[in-house]
């Protein structure tokens, strides 16, 4: 037997070690099983390069839970090692990786962030266990079996033991403060969420299933038995869709991989990316594009980061750009530094590659699919196009390749990408000033009055609906010189799309003056302001508008974003314009009061009515008025 110490500056490094990683002890397991599947795959390259001549056997890793012991076990086949190689690996160098952490970060704040993502590797046994022993046996022929072993101060044992199979033990005695680990359930929590992809496979114990009777004993109703039988419990899937070739993959496969990622999900993808980089950066990963629901927030931080199918984190903020945190999937690079501040990591060059890698993949395939199948893309549109709204707000790349792609939608359900769309109405809904003026209704239903309105005039309406229209609106208007959006009912036809200059008012200045008194004494002066305007015969004698500034301020604060905020909480305010032109209107001038008051009354009321805007007390009174009047 050998004793030594370990190679160390700091004595008390374990404590600290434990008091670190507080917040995250369960990646002790991750570590020690991506260990065990190293040396299981180092052997597997040995053997195919030459230089392991033996028999390869079941490469495999099995997790044993010895609760009455208090150990865990993580046991490989893989290459073992010499007495020397522990000196070398274990001893020296380990050590050193896990001790220059803790000089780096000790006493930091947000360290239990960067811990999770910092390989501690063996070192990390340390947090759950207070004894630890190495079991192993080389590759190497005529190898001799060695243990080592440590109680978590810096020295340590080594002796040589009889072990006649090849590859590594790792036993962990388990601390009473750890005892959760000793729990089945734990542990099969913790390896379903790290190892569920490992290349190797994993065996933790047995699970039951239930089979047809072997022997073929039967029921009561002379049914075949179901007997329950106890099988091994492989817990991971060694070929994950990602690391295959995608044209060795159906879309079936495609599918039920997201079935595999999501369990809970019932929601199929619309459809998905395949990513496979070998340069300048490895990158492999499956992107899915989701239904997206009117509440993002839910749907978002879905996607999974692995390195070498071993999984990092659910959190990938900082590595792809923010739209894409909407696409739900996998993306597997060895080439993502985890073991840096999370600050660092957007500084990466590589991450940076990767994230517009990525945000380029994703532009190319919406741009394929809409060549390939239009009918098909607008068909899917309604689903995508939030992410493609959120994308060309955030990321300017993404917003030139998306003009091509992006599309509005008008109220007989015709697709346009802006540019076509252009070009259609550019003829009948250009303004004196030169801009095209897009009229749109977010709701045909409630815009009922002035939708048909702009119809009846040979203009074309789009309908406009979604978390981030208004907001992607404003992107469009300021990328394009000469087109302008604006709500159909944000004010009187002639005056959204100005044609000529205006038109000559019927009243004069006096009978406005004359007139505005009566309107406003029959209105919520808080919530309506009444004014008057010169518009043509045809339109009606009072339309109710809300200026297109104002509402979009309302919806952007709405959303949280920017916008209103300097108004602070903006009042909800609507514009009564009367039209001076309307026959009805010029008519009121030669009425008696009380009649003038009765017809002003029922005008008002019909036009909020119209747009849904005459309610509670208001509505009551309006309807027993009529009933009244009706012989
Ligand atoms: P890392 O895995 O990052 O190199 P670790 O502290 O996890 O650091 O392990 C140190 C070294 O110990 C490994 O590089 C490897 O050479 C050796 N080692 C650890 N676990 C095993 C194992 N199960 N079988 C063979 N060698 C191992």
């Amino acid at each position: 037997m050998k004793t030594g110490s370990i190679n160390v500056q700091t004595e008390n490094i374990f404590p600290i070690i434990k008091k670190f990683l507080y917040s995250d002890h369960e990646i002790f397991l991750r570590e020690l099983v991506s260990n065990a599947v190293d040396a299981s795959q180092k052997l597997k390259f040995f053997s195919s390069n030459g230089e392991f001549k033996g028999d390869l056997g079941d490469l495999q890793v099995e997790v044993i839970l010895d609760k009455k012991k208090k150990t865990i076990t993580i046991k490989d086949n893989g290459i073992g090692m010499t007495a020397d190689e522990i000196d070398k690996y274990i001893n020296q160098i380990a050590f050193s990786g896990a001790e220059e952490f803790v000089k780096k970060y000790e006493g930091k704040e947000g360290a239990e962030q960067i811990i999770g993502h910092f390989g501690l590797g063996f070192y990390s046994a340390f947090m759950v266990a207070d004894k630890v022993q190495i079991k192993t046996l080389s590759r190497h022929d005529g190898a001799q079996a060695v243990q080592w072993e440590s109680n978590g101060d810096p020295e340590y044992t080594l002796t040589d033991i009889d072990k006649t199979d090849r590859g590594t033990e790792i036993v962990l005695h388990i601390t009473k403060e750890s005892k959760e680990f000793l729990e089945k359930e734990r542990i099969s929590g913790i390896l379903n969420k790290y190892c569920k992809f490992l290349p190797v496979s994993i065996l933790f114990g047995t699970k039951t299933e239930y089979i047809d009777s072997p022997e073929g004993e039967k029921d009561e109703e002379g049914k075949v038995k179901r007997v329950s039988v106890d099988v091994p419990n492989y817990i991971n899937n060694t070929t994950p869709a990602w690391s295959k070739k995608p044209k060795d993959l159906s879309d079936e496969d495609y599918s039920s991989f997201y079935s595999e990622l999501y369990p809970q999900t019932f929601d199929k993808p619309l459809f998905h990316i395949h990513l496979n980089v070998d340069y300048p950066f490895n990158l492999t990963g499956i992107l899915y594009f989701p239904k997206i629901k009117e509440n993002v927030e839910v749907q978002r931080n879905k996607i999974n980061l692995y390195s070498n199918q071993v999984f990092i984190t659910d959190s990938v903020e900082q590595i792809v750009p923010e739209f894409l945190t909407l696409l739900h999937g996998v993306i597997d690079s060895p080439d993502i530094p985890l073991n840096v501040s999370r600050s660092y990591l957007q500084s990466d060059s590589n991450v940076k590659k990767i994230s517009s890698h990525i945000t380029k993949k994703v532009a190319d395939k919406l741009a394929g699919m809409f060549k390939k199948d239009r009918k098909d893309f607008e068909e899917k549109w309604n689903d995508l196009q939030v992410f493609v709204q959120y994308g060309m707000l955030s990321d300017d790349k993404f917003a030139e390749k998306a003009k091509g792609f992006s599309l509005v939608k008008n109220t007989e359900g015709t697709c346009f990408t802006v540019d076509e769309y252009k070009e259609k109405i550019a003829a009948l809904q250009t303004d004196k000033d030169g801009k095209v003026v897009c009229l749109y209704t977010n709701n045909v239903e409630e815009q009922f009055s002035f939708v048909k309105n702009a119809k009846d005039r040979g203009y074309d309406v789009l309908h406009l609906d979604g978390p981030l229209m208004s907001h992607w609106i404003q992107k469009i208007e300021t990328s394009n010189e000469n087109i302008t959006f604006t709500r159909v009912d944000a004010d009187s036809l002639d005056k959204l799309i100005k044609k000529t200059e205006d038109i000559p008012s019927k009243l004069s200045k006096e009978d406005e003056e004359k007139l505005k008194p009566v309107f406003e004494e029959n209105v919520n002066k808080e919530k309506f302001m009444v004014q008057f305007e010169s518009m043509s015969e045809n339109e009606a004698p009072i339309i109710i508008t809300q200026p297109e500034f104002m509402r979009r301020m309302m919806e952007q604060q709405k959303m949280g974003g920017g916008g209103g905020a300097m108004f602070g909480a903006f009042p909800e305010m609507h514009h009564l314009v009367v039209n001076a032109n309307h026959p009805k209107v010029s008519a009121l001038l030669t009425k008696e009061a009380e009649d003038q008051k009765q017809t002003i009354k029922q005008l008002m009321d019909l036009a909020l009515l119209g747009q849904g805007l005459l309610k509670g007390e208001a509505l009551n009174n309006f309807v027993e008025r009529n009933i009244e009047k009706i012989a």
